[in-house]
């Protein structure tokens, strides 16, 4: 696994600028609309609010998602369409090799589909990427627009109705999905890219009878017992405070995972209550996955977890929220970390 596309940013010149692309979604066209592996409320609410937005302009339209998700966006409209790559791959190899286009939501390289990127890559239709990642893998995509100023990809898919000419066709089904989005990415409407224009957009939506109160509720008040009581157990034995950084790590092992029985979407959120802790501007997770260690980052401020991610656990994202991944053990990835923050002290103090 490699951030590395081995190809200098290319956006300017090889992905066409988005606005390009309006005059085709006139012409009724086999669509596949696809996000990031384990699609968090984001990735899912702008690919399904895409969907609706694509079958009401009359294309034929399915969105594929490379791996499941978490059961707390199973009241999404349209989720019981949603093929899962893992699940249905045939079928989903045929959606990606007939379709016309490939909308690419929520992620800036292709790996981020996981085994999904191979068959993307072989597509020869054109792609067109949505995302606000940061160093998008501009040159697979025929066009685009990644601006990594943007709350969410909801809101860009918003922008996207609004700015083609058809924000008619805006209705509650699709804001709820777009205000999943816009919601759990900014961290309920908290970080710094929370600007006007976001909540001008949840005006608009709120405008068009959507009903908020109940997707919070749908999203964060939706778990089973055992989530919580392994939170309390990872805050009281998984977490190490290191205060001469203004760093907190936490590590969850297999047996933990098994212990608690937790499934896909159950640790979302968790790697956020280290940055809970006064004065603390760094929050770390890894988790020991199937196959991989998955890290989590989180910071406060000009510490930019995006480029730690890249230079040392093979990942990316934004500046405050980005994640990465190792195939070393727990325990190797824990000692590297305690390492490589030491050479950081000056920026996180
Ligand atoms: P999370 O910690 O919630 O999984 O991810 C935080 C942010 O980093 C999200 O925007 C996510 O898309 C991105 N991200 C997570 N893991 C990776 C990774 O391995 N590579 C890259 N490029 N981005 C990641
Ligand atoms: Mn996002």
């Amino acid at each position: 696994m490699t951030e590395q596309t081995g190809y200098p940013n290319f956006a300017a010149i090889t992905m066409k600028a988005i606005d390009q692309f309006y005059p085709q979604l006139q012409t009724p066209s086999r669509i596949v609309v696809t996000m990031h592996q384990k699609p968090d409320g984001d990735a899912m609410g702008s690919a399904l609010g895409l969907y609706h937005f694509l079958v009401a302009l009359g294309h034929e339209v399915t969105v594929v998602s490379p791996t499941n998700w978490a059961s707390f966006l199973d009241w999404m409209p349209g989720i019981d369409m949603v093929v899962d790559f893992e699940q249905q791959k045939e079928k989903a190899l045929g959606l990606i090799q007939s379709a016309h286009l490939i909308f690419c939501l929520d992620f800036n390289v292709l790996h981020r589909t996981k085994n999904m990127e191979a068959p993307l890559l072989a597509a020869t239709c054109t792609k067109i990427l949505i995302d606000h990642h940061e160093q998008p893998q501009a040159e697979a995509f025929s066009y685009g627009i990644s601006d990594t100023s943007k709350s969410s990809t909801c809101e860009m898919v918003y922008d996207f109705i609004v700015q083609s000419g058809n924000g008619d066709i805006l209705n509650t089904t699709i804001a709820q999905c777009l205000y999943t989005g816009v919601m759990t990415d900014t961290g309920s409407f908290r970080f710094p890219a929370t600007t006007a224009s976001v909540h001008r957009m949840v005006a608009h939506l709120k405008e068009l009878g959507l009903k908020h109160t109940i997707i919070h509720e749908n999203i964060y008040d939706n778990f089973l017992e055992n989530r919580l009581r392994f939170i309390g157990f990872a805050l009281m034995n998984r977490l190490e405070v290191f205060y001469e950084y203004n760093t907190a790590l936490m590590y969850i092992t297999k047996a933990d995972l098994q212990r608690y029985n937790i499934k896909t979407g159950d640790t979302e959120g968790l790697v956020n209550y280290l940055l809970t802790i006064q004065g603390i501007r760094f929050g770390a997770l890894v988790i020991d996955r199937e196959g991989e260690r998955k890290w989590s980052f989180r910071s406060k401020g000009a510490f930019d977890v995006n480029q730690f991610a890249r230079k040392h656990f093979n990942g990316g994202g934004h500046v405050n929220a980005a994640g990465g991944g190792s195939y070393d053990s727990l325990d190797a990835n824990v000692n590297q970390f305690k390492q490589v923050i030491k050479a950081y002290q000056n920026q996180l103090q």
